[in-house]
């Protein structure tokens, strides 16, 4: 296999954790290459609007992705539309495989590949999405004030994001298909506590309706009795669970029971050289400006690691073929 082409690093995903890595490794002079499949932006791309990236109001989702790939383009930073196979790690280099059969060796890799949340998989969901059904009540929620929304799930982030919407919903009820709640103690407790919560216990949702102005109501089964009913709502949040998108960490690499790759403060892994960043990366909260953040920290990190690569490459004896790759 042609592997010739080589770079001081390889950012995998261009969402703005990797479209800010770019933008920063760009800036530190690292010969730099974005594997994206899909268009830059990952999951902002699918937002209607975001109302917390500081110094925007309000911009929409697509709006604010093409504005980081501008910005990182602006500094020549080279997009590849590719899809990545795998990332093989090296002793000297890394290699990155795309699954169109060429590959990329470099000395560091930064993956941003993201996450997923879970979805129900009813009717309604996928067409619907943005138009009331959502998976972010932070990015969302603003929409919904004095409306009334349902929240599927019975785990910490149903909960707590349930707490958040009580701020801003006229009322939220909690669907969940057990009649105990999977959320930490504390956290039942203020949800109990709050009037605007209410829960409709053993009942799993089996379509989204919707009119011209987005969704209006969900039909429900109930998990013991088989009855159908339907709930009233303006909108639908859905929090079941959340995927890490880590097919493509090489095995060696440290991930907690989640999935998500443990990382130090630099971003870094257990594999000196490649790095994770935003979602994929295990922390506590999940936001654009933190993914942003990470692609900043791991880029910086990447340009010291490739340097003092580099440096010792440039000491190593000649007849060590690498040394003459660098
Ligand atoms: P989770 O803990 O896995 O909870 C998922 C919830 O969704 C469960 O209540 C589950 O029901 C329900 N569910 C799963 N699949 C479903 C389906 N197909 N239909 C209907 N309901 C379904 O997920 P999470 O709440 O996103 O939390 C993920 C991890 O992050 C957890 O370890 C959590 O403790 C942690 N977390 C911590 C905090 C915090 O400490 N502040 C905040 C957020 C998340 P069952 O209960 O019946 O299984």
């Amino acid at each position: 296999m042609n592997c010739s082409e080589m770079h001081d690093l390889v950012i995998i995903g261009g969402g703005p954790g990797g479209l800010t890595a770019g933008i920063y490794a760009m800036r530190a002079a690292l010969k730099t290459v974005l594997v994206e499949m899909a268009a830059p932006g990952g999951q902002v791309n699918l937002s209607d609007a975001v109302e917390n990236w500081p110094g925007d109001e309000r911009i929409g989702g697509s709006e604010l992705s093409l504005r980081m790939l501008s910005h990182a383009q602006s500094y020549g930073l080279e997009i590849r539309a590719d899809e990545v196979a795998a990332v093989e790690p090296g002793l000297d280099y890394h290699t990155v495989h795309l699954a169109g059969g060429a590959c990329l060796t470099s000395h560091a890799v930064i993956l941003a590949t993201g996450g997923s949340p879970r979805k129900l998989g009813v009717p309604g969901e996928k067409e619907f999405y943005g138009r009331g059904v959502s998976y972010c009540a932070v990015c969302d929620g603003f929409f919904f004030r004095n409306k009334n929304v349902a929240v599927v799930g019975g785990g910490d982030s149903a909960i707590e994001e349930s707490l958040y919407l009580a701020k801003l919903a006229a009322k939220v009820v909690v669907i969940h298909r057990r009649d105990k709640l999977r959320a930490g103690a504390l956290l039942q407790q203020r949800a109990k506590a709050e009037c605007r919560i209410e829960f409709r216990w053993n009942s799993v949702v089996t379509a989204i309706k919707a009119d011209a102005n987005g969704v209006t109501a969900v039909e429900l089964q109930h998990t013991q009795t088989g009855l159908p009913s339907e709930l009233a709502t303006d909108g639908l949040f859905i929090f079941i669970g959340f995927d890490p998108n880590n097919r493509l960490v090489p095995a060696g690499i440290k991930k907690n029971a989640d999935g998500y790759v443990v990382t130090d403060e630099k971003c870094a892994t257990s594999l000196p050289g490649i790095y994770v960043i935003g979602d994929l990366r295990e922390k506590y909260a999940r936001q654009i400006v933190l993914s942003a953040a990470d692609g900043c920290t791991a880029a910086l990190a990447a340009a010291h690691y490739v340097e003092t690569r580099k440096a010792a490459l440039e000491c190593a004896l000649p007849e060590n073929p690498a040394a003459g790759r660098a």
